[in-house]
């Protein structure tokens, strides 16, 4: 099996992860930036599980993991039990509420959905390790990052796929290994 390494490339967690080189940029929610009406646009408009909980689009850098479900119905209930939430409310994942003008409608806080350590592997983990660790600890999703800032998710079924790539690789390249 040592072999191995000296004939195929290792695939490595940047080359399963999405988005792909030419797709567009990964959906992010920002932690106190964006307003009830820019989150319901990303439900509406994208069928993700989740969503990665970034500082500032800028920074990219890691605050934690959103469910979709978790968003719709936190969303839902605020506008309708909770006083003074709007379209132009701001959403806000961190402890504090965001600095601003007296006059802007209320903040609704979310912080309570936020999954706080999502897993992450920096891009250069090989696939090998990815698919253990996906087996087991039984994850949903993984989170690709590089120097700290977020390149990209991997989901079960993102690996699920790469593993039935790998059974399906050409004769030769297994017939070598
Ligand atoms: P599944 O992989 O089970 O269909 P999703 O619907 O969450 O789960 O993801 C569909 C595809 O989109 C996957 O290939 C995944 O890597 C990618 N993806 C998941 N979440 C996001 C996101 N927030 N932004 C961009 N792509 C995503």
């Amino acid at each position: 099996l040592e072999a191995k390494e000296e004939f195929s490339h290792k695939t490595l967690a940047m080359d399963v992860m999405r988005p792909r080189r030419n797709d567009p940029p990964l959906t992010v929610i920002t932690q106190d930036s964006m307003t009830v009406e820019d989150v319901e646009t990303i439900i509406n408009e994208t069928t993700y599980s989740g969503y990665p909980v970034v500082v500032s689009r800028e920074s990219q850098r890691l605050v934690g993991f959103v469910l979709r479900r978790d968003l719709i119905i936190s969303i839902e209930n605020a506008r309708k039990k909770q006083d003074g939430i709007v379209s132009t409310s701001v959403i806000y994942f961190t402890d504090h509420s965001p600095p601003l003008p007296p006059s802007s409608p209320s903040m609704l806080k979310l912080r309570s959905i936020l999954d706080l350590s999502p897993f992450t592997v920096t891009d250069q983990t090989p696939m090998e390790i990815v698919v253990d660790i996906f087996r087991k600890l039984g994850l949903r999703q993984c989170l690709v990052t590089h120097n700290g800032k977020l390149l990209g998710i991997i989901t079960k079924k993102d690996v699920l796929k790469h593993i039935a790539q790998l059974a399906n690789q050409d004769p030769d390249s297994i017939l070598f290994n």
